[in-house]
C-alpha cells in the first residue's frame, strides 16, 4: 500500500536511511528535521502517518505528538515514535500521548515498514488493500497501477486517487462534496463541479477499455462504483 508518510528526524544519516526504504517501498515521503518543519508540511496536506523522532532540538517529540493530539485537524493521524530510549516508562508515556506504536532504534527496515503497514491496516483496512477488483477492473495500489482484461487504462493522479476510493467504497453512492473530503482531502478549497471533471476523466480513461459503466452517476445524489450496471444511469 502506498502512503504519504511524513518523517520527522534530525539526524540526517537516520532520516535519509528511513526516507530511502520508505520510497523503496513505494511510499512518498516528506521530511522533516523539527517540529516546525513537520507543521508547516501537515499545515499543506494530511500526511497518512507520522514517523516522528523523539528527540528533536527544539520541541521534543512527544511534546509535537501532544500537539497533533490535541488538535481537531490533526488529532486522528497515525503516529509511530523513533527512539532511543529502551525503558518501559519511556514506552508507556508514547502510548500514552496517543502514539500508536514505538519503535526502539537501532531498528530493522524492514521491521520498521511491517510497523507501518500494521498501523496503517488497523487504522484504515480499505487503504491497506493493495489489489482491488470489480467488474474486471484490477486496481494494484502498490505498483499504481489499473487494468481490465491484461490493458492497462492510463489515469492521472487525481483519477487514480478517486477511482482507487471508489473501488474500495463501491456500491455505496457518494455526493460531491463526500468525495472532496475524501479524494481531494481536508484542506482544499475547490468547488464540487470539479468533482465532476475527474469523473468525465475518469470514465473517458475506463472507456478505452469499456469499463465506464462501472462509474455510475446517482441522480440528485452522487456517484458510485458498482458492478451491476444498471440501464439508468445518468
Ligand atoms: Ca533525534
Amino acid at each position: 500500500m502506498a502512503a504519504t508518510i511524513l518523517v520527522v528526524e534530525d539526524e540526517p544519516a537516520i532520516q535519509d536511511l528511513i526516507s530511502y526504504s520508505l520510497r523503496q517501498a513505494r511510499h512518498n515521503v516528506f521530511s522533516a528535521r523539527n517540529a516546525e518543519e513537520a507543521m508547516e508540511i501537515i499545515n499543506d496536506a494530511l500526511p497518512d502517518l507520522v514517523l516522528l523522532d523523539w528527540m528533536l532540538p527544539g520541541m521534543s517529540g512527544i511534546e509535537f505528538a501532544r500537539v497533533l493530539r490535541r488538535t481537531a485537524r490533526t488529532k486522528t493521524i497515525p503516529i509511530i515514535m523513533l527512539t532511543a530510549r529502551a525503558e518501559e516508562g519511556d514506552k508507556v508515556a508514547g502510548l500514552e500521548i496517543g502514539a500508536d506504536d514505538y519503535i526502539t532504534k537501532p531498528f530493522s527496515p524492514r521491521e520498521m515498514l511491517a510497523r507501518i503497514k500494521a498501523v496503517l491496516r488497523r487504522r484504515s483496512p480499505e487503504a491497506a488493500d493493495d489489489m482491488v477488483e470489480i467488474g474486471g477492473l484490477h486496481l494494484d495500489s502498490a505498483a499504481h497501477r489499473v487494468t481490465a482484461d491484461g490493458n492497462e487504462v492510463v489515469l492521472g493522479p487525481t483519477e487514480f486517487r478517486l477511482l482507487h476510493f471508489l473501488m474500495t467504497h463501491a456500491e455505496r453512492v457518494y455526493s460531491r462534496s463526500q468525495l472532496l473530503d475524501q479524494v481531494w482531502g481536508d484542506h482544499v478549497f475547490v468547488e464540487d463541479r470539479t468533482v465532476d471533471v475527474h469523473i468525465r476523466r475518469l470514465r473517458k480513461a475506463l472507456e478505452t477499455v469499456s469499463k465506464d459503466g462501472l462509474v455510475q452517476t446517482v441522480r440528485g445524489s452522487g456517484y458510485r462504483l458498482s458492478a451491476v450496471l444498471t440501464a439508468s444511469m445518468g
